[in-house]
């Protein structure tokens, strides 16, 4: 997992402590336009939708009369709400219920197809709540009769799994479904296991000791377990085989690690077309498709750009000539498999940059070495040092700085020297180590020292160094802690054409196999993962590090927002208004004080927030506390805040989960500091 490797895994103390080193002496003051903070806010609405729906009328379907759906007497609207509902309905359900049972759903739920699958749920599991009751009550742990409490929202961010594992057994087999025949997992995701036997009287024991003090919400725990059993669907009847997950990695792609690398610099350094030409070199654009590339930019009048076009995907980045979106695409190296992030540059797409840098394990900048565009991008209102600044503030730690567009300045020498010496102080006041910095001259456009050594005398006069895909392969991989409960922030979320939706994101930690159930904050509910595809192609799992695409059933996906952290069930992760955390404020003139608003830019969320409390200044080399309570903090202070935001965010503490523990804050368009999650209050 991402926060455990070694590449990001950097201790706590190396961010915040050597000062000499870390976010400081940054002289310009980021001018950034703030335009798209809105497009990555969430919205939390119908949070605890299904869990407050009234129930009272369970009981109804009884005395109805058998109905059809077309017998019912509804206008013509209605009534084509009605069959759409149904359809959707039977896609989740199957056979299992009948029509009318359905249409009652439907017409008491006002024609909310999400709501009345949840009715038809709780109805079934209501039933099969009493009889899991009395199998329990049997063995004398638990008193017959609970009433059914519905967990009331507030309790949704507590849920105590450990239940649950066993409640999934007694539930599938008194639902009627087909029993796994998978034993047991011992691997942490015990809520994904089908339990049985020695294992049911082990969970019975688990919930004995925890249902001394709290019976009335675990009985809300096993029957919100129980509820969302049935959308395990027809996909988990075929049996889930536990896997090795440390085998399988290591089997996978030959054994070769993967890496996930960010490309990032002022917009016009040559980025796309330096990934694009790489990519096109490397083989994986064919020659038919670049001819068309060139054709068609050469059509639009933007010949140059051919290269970039492979990376550039929507018209509108073509039209503009900008990476407004981060692109993403895999290629091998001899010894890594890299996922390869295209970042846009523009300053009216930094947030999509952080989302991609949050989402890396390690950067290329890319820095045009023409006269006054090195300049350009460097200096006060360039993104270069912003972006710098930014991945490694987001855990970054090894860099390979592209001097590229070399051909523009007849490969000399003297100008590599002059660039490389400019980005070298600042980039080691930015908290780069000048080990995990190289840097390499190419021309993207020429494709010159990309993935051969260059032959022009110009350059090999005086470089030896490896070319860009060597510096690439020598990167060293990150550990990932596939062991850990799963983590993924969403990235994005679109429908899929049959009855789910898809969402894709990072894993940041643990693994997920299809038929799994995950937990989602927001909304605080669960749902199966039905598919999961890795680089386009359909997988059985995924682990730490990959960036997937999860095709998941059962929940709505109204619900489900850009900024969504999918968990496993077992140890889900905690969501907040409130929190304190450490933070290094960057080069910024105004003094931050009490209420301050900020943006908080975290994994994929951007979400608006204030500064409640200015709670401490600490030093920066020792990080002991020097002032309580400051009336304000200024540029370079390190300090502990206690930050508010409207909505809840799904965070955690920096200590356990480095990369769901860090974010940046904004304020008008500039990156003013950045932070780590020291408490999580409420
Ligand atoms: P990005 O905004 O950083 O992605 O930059 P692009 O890849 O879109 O390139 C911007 C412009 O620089 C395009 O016109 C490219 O053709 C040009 N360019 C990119 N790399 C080179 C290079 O190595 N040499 C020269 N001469 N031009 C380049």
């Amino acid at each position: 997992m991402a926060r455990h490797r070694n590449v990001r895994g950097y201790n706590y103390d190396e961010d915040f402590d050597d000062d000499d080193l870390y976010g400081h002496s940054v002289e310009d003051d980021y001018g950034i336009s703030p335009a798209t903070a809105a497009q990555f806010i969430y919205s939390k609405r119908n949070r605890h939708q299904s869990f407050t729906e009234p129930l009272e009328e369970e009981h109804e379907d009884d005395e109805h009369m058998e109905t059809k759906a077309a017998d019912i007497a509804l206008s013509s609207v209605d009534q084509a709400r009605l069959y759409s509902c149904l359809d959707h309905m039977r896609e989740v359900l199957g056979e299992s219920v009948s029509e009318q049972v359905m249409i009652d759903a439907v017409l008491q739920c006002k024609f909310d197809q999400a709501k009345a699958l949840d009715l038809i749920f709780q109805q079934d599991c209501n039933k099969n709540l009493n009889s899991a009751t009395n199998d329990l009550a049997s063995f004398g742990r638990l008193s017959k009769g609970k009433t059914r409490e519905l967990p009331s929202p507030e309790t949704q961010y507590e849920i105590v799994p450990k239940i649950a594992k066993m409640i999934i057994s007694g539930k599938k087999q008194t639902m009627g479904f087909d029993i796994p025949s998978a034993a047991p997992e011992q691997n942490g995701q015990t809520f994904n296991s089908y339990m049985k036997g020695q294992a049911v009287v082990e969970a019975v024991d688990e919930m004995d000791n925890a249902s001394q003090n709290a019976q009335t919400s675990n009985t809300s725990q096993i029957q919100e377990d129980l509820n969302s059993t049935p959308n395990l669907g027809k996909n988990t009847s075929k049996s889930k085989q536990k896997i090795n997950i440390k085998e399988e990695l290591e089997k996978r792609q030959g054994g070769k690690p993967l890496l996930n690398l960010v490309v990032i610099g002022h917009v016009d350094a040559g980025k796309s077309t330096l990934m694009g030409h790489l990519l096109y070199l490397l083989g994986h654009v064919n020659k038919r498709t670049m001819h068309k590339y060139e054709q068609e930019s050469k059509k639009a009048g933007k010949a140059s750009f051919a290269y970039a076009w492979v990376l550039d995907e929507t018209g509108e980045e073509r039209q503009r000539g900008v990476t407004m979106d981060v692109g993403m695409t895999k290629f091998e190296t001899k010894s890594k498999v890299i996922t390869l992030m295209d970042a846009p540059g523009h300053k009216d797409f930094i947030p999509n940059m952080i989302t991609g840098a949050a989402q890396a394990d390690v950067a290329i900048l890319v820095v045009d070495a023409s006269r006054g565009e090195f300049e350009a991008g460097f200096e006060a209102g360039g993104q270069t040092r912003e972006h710098a600044l930014l991945v490694r503030s987001l855990g970054v730690t090894q860099l390979a700085v592209v001097v590229n567009k070399m051909d523009q300045v007849n490969w000399q020498q003297d100008r590599f020297r002059e660039v490389t010496s400019k980005l070298g102080s600042f980039l080691k006041q930015a908290g780069f180590k000048e080990s995990d910095v190289s840097y390499v001259p190419t021309s993207g456009l020429s494709g010159e020292n990309m993935i051969k050594k260059s032959t022009i005398s110009e350059l090999t006069s005086w470089y030896k160094g490896p070319c860009l895909i060597e510096q690439i392969d020598s990167f060293k991989a990150p550990q990932r802690s596939v062991e850990k409960p799963f983590r993924l922030c969403a990235s994005d979320v679109f429908k899929d054409q049959g009855s789910g939706f898809c969402v894709t994101g990072k894993i940041e930690a643990g693994f997920v196999q299809v038929g799994d159930r995950l937990f989602t904050m927001p909304p605080n509910e669960t749902c199966t993962v039905k598919g999961i595809t890795l680089h386009d192609e359909a997988v059985d799992w995924a682990a730490a590090g990959d960036h997937v695409s999860l095709t998941l059933t059962g929940m709505d996906i109204i619900k489900i927002n850009v900024g969504c952290v999918f968990c496993c069930p077992n140890e889900p992760i905690k969501a907040c208004t409130r929190f304190r955390a450490r933070i290094l404020v960057f080069n910024f003139e105004v003094p931050i004080t009490q209420g301050f608003p900020v943006i908080i830019h975290y994994q994929t969320v951007s979400e608006p927030a204030t500064i409640k409390k200015l709670i401490s200044i600490l030093h920066k080399s020792t990080g002991e506390v020097v002032k309580k309570r400051p009336k304000c903090l200024t540029k370079g202070m390190n300090a502990i805040v206690e930050l508010q935001t409207q909505r809840p965010i799904a965070l955690e503490l920096y200590k356990d989960f480095k990369e769901l523990g860090r974010f940046m804050l904004r304020y008008s368009g500039s990156s003013i500091a950045a932070g780590v999650v020291t408490e999580i209050k409420e």
